[in-house]
């Protein structure tokens, strides 16, 4: 049996893997001349480590990475709101798209390659070619949609002790420490704002603002939900199937988990069936992620009553400090 993943992205490698575990000759079609040398952090929670391990390279993403220390979450002037503890390794986009593809043997992957499905004369198409995917929008015809927020990252050159977030009116800034000594940063704002809302917060975020080059600016969107993730032999998996905005940092880890399911459900061979189970399995509990994530993004950007927001967010967090929206994602989405 023959499958073609259209996207060398995290989705899509781990698809490729999957599927060769599973008995497929699977090649994988990905625009770009080659991996990114560059890329700032991800966060990849203990749901997406253990697909991973059922990939057989959760322990080589463990060493690319760095396990996140305990973090706080803080007012703008450093007030400590509570402490976030979850267990989550930041790795770099290289990083992680590296592990993946070493698993792959060569040739695997073609770079350079812009495909269609339609020109897919295989048995079975992954679309996995992202938030703008050509695949969903031939299938389905939905287009992303703006949050109304942007998303600023970056790294520094210097280590942070600890990491966590600040949330101020209407704007967010986190802090995570790299497995290099270096530090990855991401901000949230308006699309009107620039960076220098951050210059009076607390240390090091000036710092880390003034010290940042290769700053990238992002629009924030998410897909509406889509009426199906498959047809009789499409299936779209990570950002294709399901974009949301980053705020629960689970859009690369759940790539990763739908890229688990459907070789684990395809390993019969029976196309049309394995697919309706991966649809029923991955599409209530990640379209659920994405309306989370919106919703907690629309919580960190409120100008007002933000006195509240903090002293609600201060008593969530000394009950749980795994923060409550990620906790809440207990037992069914975190275990994919
Ligand atoms: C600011 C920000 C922070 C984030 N932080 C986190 C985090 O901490 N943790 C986390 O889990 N997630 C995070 N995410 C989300 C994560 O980046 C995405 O969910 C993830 O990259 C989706 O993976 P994917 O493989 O589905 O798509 P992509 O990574 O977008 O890969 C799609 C690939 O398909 C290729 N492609 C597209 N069209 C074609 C075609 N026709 N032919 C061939 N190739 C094609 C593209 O070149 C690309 O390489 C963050 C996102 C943002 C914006």
């Amino acid at each position: 049996m023959r499958a073609a993943v259209i996207g060398g992205g995290v989705g899509g490698l781990a698809a490729a893997i999957g599927l060769r575990r599973a008995g497929w000759d699977v090649t994988a079609f990905e625009r770009a001349d080659g991996l990114p040398a560059t890329g700032t952090g991800l966060g990849i929670w203990r749901n997406a480590l253990t697909a991973l391990d059922q990939l057989g390279v959760g322990d080589q993403a463990r060493r690319a990475g760095r396990r996140q220390p305990e973090g706080t979450l803080r007012k703008p002037d450093g007030t400590v709101l509570g402490r976030l503890s979850a267990d989550v390794h930041l790795l770099t986009r290289p990083a992680l798209l590296g592990v993946l593809a070493d698993a792959l043997p060569p040739g695997t992957i073609r770079f350079g390659s812009t495909v269609t499905w339609q020109e897919c004369d295989v048995d079975l198409v992954v679309g996995a070619d992202g938030i703008g995917s050509g695949v969903r929008r031939s299938l389905f015809g939905v287009e992303p949609r703006r949050s109304g927020a942007v998303g600023w990252r970056g790294t520094v050159d210097f280590a942070v002790e600890a990491g966590g977030e600040t949330w101020g009116r209407g704007v967010k800034f986190g802090l995570t420490p790299q497995a290099d000594g270096r530090t990855n940063w991401y901000a949230l704002t308006a699309p009107d704002a620039d960076l220098s809302v951050f210059s009076s917060w607390h240390d090091p975020i000036p710092r880390v603002r003034a010290e940042s080059r290769d700053v990238l600016r992002h629009s924030l969107d998410y897909l509406p939900a889509l009426p199906s993730y498959v047809t009789d032999r499409v299936a779209l998996i990570g950002d294709a199937a399901h974009a949301m905005t980053p705020d629960l940092g689970q859009g690369a880890c759940q790539a990763i988990i739908d890229g688990v399911a459907l070789a684990s459900v395809l390993r019969s061979g029976d196309v049309p069936t394995g697919l309706r189970r991966y649809d029923r399995e991955r599409r209530r509990s990640t379209q659920r992620l994405v309306r989370r994530s919106l919703m907690l993004n629309r919580l960190a950007r409120v100008r007002r009553f933000t006195a509240v927001r903090d002293t609600a967010l201060r008593a969530a967090l000394a009950l749980a400090p795994t923060p409550s929206w990620s906790a809440d994602l207990e037992p069914d989405e975190l275990a994919g």
